[in-house]
């Protein structure tokens, strides 16, 4: 199967404005941001979406959300921010390598999305 986009970001092959990396996961800012901060929260290992995860992925998964509130302090928005994963294309997903949206900066009324 040929590397996703996100892979690409990962090995280095695109440019990407990274904030973030540790072993398991990598962020950088969004190319077409919807708020002041919006980071994408991308897995090393190229998961295409939730719905595929295995129950070996528990730990990674677990691990993208804490990893996520400690990126959203550390860009200054720790105690307002919104974490959103598009699962599937009919929800939104354009990327297939499940991604973190990380969020904040303005006001993020639920309706309104
Ligand atoms: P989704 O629609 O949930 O799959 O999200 C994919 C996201 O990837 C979108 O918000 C895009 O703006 C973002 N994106 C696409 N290409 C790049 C890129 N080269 N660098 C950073 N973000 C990107």
């Amino acid at each position: 199967m040929s590397d996703t986009l996100f892979t690409k970001i990962i090995n280095r092959d695109i440019p990407a404005d990274i904030v973030f990396e540790d072993e398991q996961c990598l962020a950088f800012r969004d190319i077409a941001p919807q708020a002041p901060m919006h980071v994408l929260l991308v897995p090393k290992k190229p998961v295409p979406m939730v719905s595929e995860a295995a129950a070996s992925d528990q730990q990674l998964l677990g691990h993208l959300l804490l990893k996520a509130a400690e990126i959203a302090a550390a860009e200054g928005y720790g105690d307002a921010f919104r974490v959103v994963i598009n699962n599937g294309e009919k929800a939104g997903q354009t990327v297939f390598h499940i991604h973190l949206h990380i969020l904040g900066g303005r006001d993020l009324s639920w309706q309104n999305g």
